[in-house]
């Protein structure tokens, strides 16, 4: 028997996909990363990576049909690397929950009250927290005595004041349909963040921070010494920065507009601005690799699909420079964040007045790890710093349970 366990098992539902990472936070090492797609279907497929075990990537397609059969597929292969979920050595599980809403601003064990509120909370996150759910249903049938935590993507933004919270619509409206900015990507935020401080050689309490988290969806946010206080996506994760497929911000009207003259409904107009607008939208393509090789070779399209991205970058960049009154660091991460050097470079080109400016040749420097791109004598620190959802996942959960 182990005293004291420190594995944590993160599990990641969605509707039809289970992405999962084993870690241990003795010396926060990966044993092993995988995920389960197309659960329901005939062809689902498994993708498993024992990592402590050397061992090397299998795959599985067959019949999966549901989240409960998902699982016990990721246990038994698990299991044959010698990291089965029946070990002592787990500590617990930590699930990664899209909506928190105003309630939860930490991470939380879940109980049947907590599970109530998790779906109260389902009208503003339609599509994510029913696979949450489902997702800790299975983990709990699996490990009824192990702790389910629950670590929500909008708590980081919780601290946010009211002034930057509410939107500017009738009080008492609003607040019977919970409808305030929440943020999302809030793991994500908080653990750049920190780890942007780590790279200043300062404590969080010390810097402020404006995080650009730049995948298929994209937040900015403005951390003054370690707290949220701005964020750029809302109730839900469509509003803010042009992402993959969504519009981000855009004047309410437009949705009128459509509905009065394009014939659209509301369910069309929904999956339009979620599913077909952003770079998508704009040019054909959501992916900025390709956005990218279009624009070397000339392609108009895609060069105004890139501009409208770095147009609303550039605004963020300065509005959150204004919320924070001083800015230590910019700092890029996810997908875009970490890869696309011109994406970097472009969104600060111009802003030296604001204390910005990227060296060119660290900028398109091919490296891992958190690091600085900015010219020694830039007032504000750029920096690229790899996220980590999962290890923030981990580290919350196990801090909670350990105690
Ligand atoms: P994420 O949601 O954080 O996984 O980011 C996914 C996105 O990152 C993809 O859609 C790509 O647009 C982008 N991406 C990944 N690698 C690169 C790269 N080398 N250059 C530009 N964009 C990239």
């Amino acid at each position: 028997m182990t005293s004291n366990p420190t594995r944590v098992l993160v599990l990641n539902s969605g509707s039809s996909s289970l992405k999962y990472q084993l870690l241990d936070m003795a010396d926060r090492s990966r044993l092993a990363v995988g995920l389960v797609e197309r659960i329901g279907d005939e062809q689902a497929r498994l993708v498993h990576t024992p990592l402590a075990a050397g061992g090397e990537k299998r795959e599985r397609i067959e019949p999966i049909g549901d989240h409960d059969a998902a699982l016990k597929a990721v246990a038994t292969e698990l299991s044959e690397d010698g990291l089965g979920l029946d070990s002592p050595e787990l500590a617990a599980i930590g699930h990664r929950v899209v909506h928190g809403g105003k309630r939860f601003t930490r991470p939380t064990v879940v109980d049947e009250e907590v599970m109530a509120e998790i779906e109260r909370l389902i009208p503003v996150a339609p599509l994510h927290n029913p696979a949450n759910i489902t997702g800790i249903r299975t983990a709990q049938r699996l490990r009824p005595d192990l702790p389910q935590v629950a670590v929500f993507d909008t708590a980081f933004h919780q601290t946010m004041p009211e002034a930057a919270s509410r939107y500017a619509l009738d009080t008492e409206l609003a607040d019977a349909h919970r409808i305030r900015r929440y943020g999302f990507h809030g793991t994500s935020h908080a653990y750049v963040s920190r780890e942007t401080a780590k790279l200043l050689g300062k404590a969080p309490e010390e810097v402020n921070v404006i995080v650009l988290h730049l995948g298929n969806g994209a937040s900015a946010s403005a951390v003054a010494g370690g707290r949220c206080v701005d964020t750029s996506m809302g109730l839900t994760p469509l509003e803010g920065l042009v992402m993959g497929t969504r519009s981000g911000d855009l004047d309410p009207a437009v949705i009128f507009h459509l509905a009065r003259n394009a014939e659209m409904d509301l369910p069309e107009i929904d999956a339009l601005l979620n599913k077909r607008s952003g770079l998508l939208g704009l040019c054909g393509d959501n992916d900025m690799r390709e956005i990218r090789r279009r624009v070397e070779a000339g392609d108009e399209k895609a060069r105004l699909a890139f501009d409208i991205y770095i147009h609303r970058l550039k605004k963020y960049i300065g509005a959150y420079t204004a919320v924070l009154g001083r800015v230590d660091a910019v700092a890029f991460t996810a997908g875009v964040g970490e890869n696309a050097a011109p994406v970097r470079a472009a969104a600060v080109a111009g802003l030296e007045e604001l204390g910005l400016a990227v060296d060119a040749s660290l900028n398109e420097a091919r490296a891992d790890g958190a690091r600085l791109i900015s010219p020694e004598y830039a007032r504000v620190a750029v920096a690229v710093v790899p996220t980590d959802e999962e290890l923030e996942i981990a580290g919350q959960t196990y801090e909670l349970v350990r105690s």
